[in-house]
């Protein structure tokens, strides 16, 4: 399984054997309005062919994370500390120019809107072949038909035929495949995926979902999947992390997690879900209040304004310090254990069903 072993402030590298190991990550933005802790000391590992799924909010700062392994933030307004080790190559400290090769051939993304991250100007064939010329210097027949058989792989139907196509000339959901192919077209070691299918109906959702698992298993890749679905996680993922305001505040396998989540704001995001066997008036249980600005965070514990659990822990503990977040297996969160066991099972599990 995926491991997630280091506390959140873990300091060092620790030379772990992951392939992935982000350690004590802070990422900040300089904005007009002052400074954005994006992300504050996060930590955590990824082994080859698993599924680690990052949930939270907009503004959590699960895809500054991720965007910030690829190397895809803005140097000049952007500070990054800690350390990004991936197959023991520390990213953080690595040139622009060894980020481009390892971006397309050792890592990948899969963006949530392929009608974006396509160019309407180039044939479909040729945004699939060309990443390949780039990292393999294959020749141009040699990069056709690559792009042929990728298009296979997604279940593009007639491939020898569509390669020549446009992006307007597919449907929402072969797009997604297409870029998926764009994606996995140099066998990455590393595939993250950013809300792969939030624009797609259900249907079409299952299928990409099951695309994934089974070029995972082709490739071996490990894959960050980036969701505010918990469905999706719990079809893909091994692990899980839970982000709030810049912070991993839960985290542990996905069975754990969701079958006796600790952190008051995983149950939250578990409320707000619909599920298939509540009655069609049985309303959603939505987190109260919105998630704070990052440019001043609340003090101690970030989820206190929204937390209904602030009197259980009694005095201002939540206000004036943040909870730390255990090795393993834990949340960020200054319930005790009986507490988090006793709330969850009288108050958060009848209502989940
Ligand atoms: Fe809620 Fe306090 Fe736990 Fe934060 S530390 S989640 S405010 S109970």
């Amino acid at each position: 399984m995926t491991t997630l072993t280091k506390t959140e402030d873990a300091a060092a590298p620790t030379g772990s054997d992951s392939f992935l190991s982000v350690r004590d990550l802070h990422v900040k933005f300089s904005t007009e309005d002052g400074v954005v802790n994006a992300v504050n000391g996060l930590s955590f590992d990824l082994e080859r062919g698993k599924t680690l799924g990052i949930v939270g909010e907009s503004g959590s700062g699960k895809s500054v994370t991720n965007l910030t392994v690829l190397g895809l933030h803005n140097p000049k307004s952007t500070t990054v500390e800690g350390d990004i080790l991936l197959d023991g190559v520390n990213l953080t400290h690595a040139p622009e120019s060894q980020l481009e090769s390892l971006r397309g051939n050792k890592m990948s993304m899969i963006f949530q809107d392929a009608l974006t991250a396509l160019s309407p100007y180039y044939t479909v064939g040729r945004q699939i072949s060309e990443p390949f010329r780039k990292h393999t210097g294959a020749s141009k027949k040699e990069a056709r038909d690559r792009a042929i058989e990728m298009l296979t792989k997604v279940g593009i139907p007639q491939p020898t035929l569509r390669v020549d196509d446009y992006p307007h000339q597919f449907s929402g959901g072969m797009r997604q495949r297409a870029m998926i192919a764009m994606s996995l077209v140099c066998n990455p070691d590393l595939l993250i995926a950013d809300e792969p299918t939030t624009a797609l109906d259900v249907t079409v959702q299952a299928q990409i979902l099951d695309l994934l698992k089974d070029l995972q298993q082709e490739f071996g890749s490990a894959i960050i999947m980036i969701t505010h679905d918990l469905g999706v996680v719990a079809n893909m993922a091994d692990d899980l992390l839970v982000m709030y305001a810049g912070r991993a505040v839960e985290r542990g396998s996905v069975r754990e997690v969701l079958k006796s989540p600790q952190h008051p704001y995983t149950w939250g995001l578990l409320g707000s879900m619909p599920r298939l066997n509540s009655s069609v008036d049985e309303p959603l249980m939505p987190i109260p209040g919105s998630p704070p600005s990052l440019l001043n965070p609340p003090s101690g514990c970030a989820f206190h304004p929204r937390c209904a659990f602030t009197g259980d822990v009694g005095g201002d503990a939540c206000v004036s310090s943040r909870p730390g977040l255990p090795d393993g297996r834990g949340s960020a969160c200054h319930l005790t254990a009986e507490q988090k066991q006793q709330v969850f099972i009288e108050k958060i599990q009848p209502r989940l069903g």
